[in-house]
C-alpha cells in the first residue's frame, strides 16, 4: 500500500493538485482540513471546538487529527493507497504517524512537497477567501498566525523526511494552475 504525504504551506496548491495526483495514481485523497470543516459543518462537539482554533490559524490538537486519520485508513476499498493532505502537520503527528503504520506493517511511501514564497501564501489565500469563503481565510491576523504556525510547527518536518530519505521538492510556483499541475505530477512520475 502506498502512502503519499501532500505537503507544503496554506496556499501553495495542496488541494488545488490533490484531484488529479490521487486519480492518476489511484489513491484515497485525505484532507485532514477538510474532514475538520465537515465536522464544524455539521455542527458536532468536536466541529465546535475545532471552530475556535481553525479560526484563531491555530492547530487542532495532534489526537484529533490522529484519530481521524486512523478511521480513515480503516475504510481503504479499491485504491493502491493514500494520498495525506495536511497531514502530518506538526513532528508529534509525523512521529505518530510512523507508528500507526508501522502496526500495520506500512511506512510512508514518499513526501511530496509544494513550495511557495510568503507572499504568495498571502495572495493565494486572500484570493481563496474571495472565491470558497472559508473562516480561516479572512481576516489578516488569522492568515498571519497561519504563516507563523507553519513555519514553527510544520517545517521542522522537512528536515524529519529529509533524514528519513523520502522528502522531494517541487515548485508551486510561477505559472498557472496547469502548468503547475504538470510541474507536480512530473514530480510524482519521477518518484514512482
Ligand atoms: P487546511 O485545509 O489543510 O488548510 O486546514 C485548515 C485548518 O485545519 C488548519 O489551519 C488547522 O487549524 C486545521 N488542521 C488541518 N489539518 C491539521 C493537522 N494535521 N493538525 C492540526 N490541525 C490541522
Amino acid at each position: 500500500m502506498k502512502y503519499y504525504i501532500l505537503f507544503g504551506p496554506p496556499g501553495a496548491g495542496k488541494g488545488t493538485h490533490a484531484g488529479a495526483i490521487s486519480e492518476k495514481y489511484n489513491l484515497k485523497h485525505i484532507s485532514t482540513g477538510e474532514l475538520l470543516r465537515a465536522e464544524i459543518a455539521a455542527g458536532t462537539e468536536l466541529g465546535l471546538k475545532a471552530k475556535e482554533l481553525i479560526t484563531a490559524g491555530a492547530l487542532v490538537p495532534d489526537a484529533v487529527v490522529e484519530g481521524m486519520i486512523e478511521s480513515a485508513f480503516d475504510t481503504l476499498k479499491g485504491f493502491d493507497g493514500f494520498l495525506l493532505d495536511g497531514f502530518p502537520r506538526t513532528l508529534g503527528q509525523a512521529e505518530d504517524l510512523d507508528k500507526i503504520l508501522a502496526k500495520r506493517g506500512e511506512e510512508v511511501t514518499a513526501v511530496i512537497s509544494i513550495m511557495i514564497p510568503d507572499d504568495l501564501i498571502r495572495e493565494r489565500i486572500a484570493h481563496r477567501a474571495a472565491i470558497e469563503g472559508r473562516a480561516d481565510d479572512a481576516s489578516e491576523a488569522t492568515i498571519t498566525n497561519r504563516i507563523k504556525t507553519y513555519h514553527a510547527q510544520t517545517e521542522p518536518l522537512i528536515e524529519y523526511y529529509k533524514k528519513a530519505g523520502k522528502y522531494h521538492e517541487v515548485a508551486g510556483w510561477p505559472g498557472t494552475i496547469e502548468e503547475n499541475r504538470a510541474r507536480v505530477l512530473a514530480m510524482v512520475d519521477s518518484i514512482q
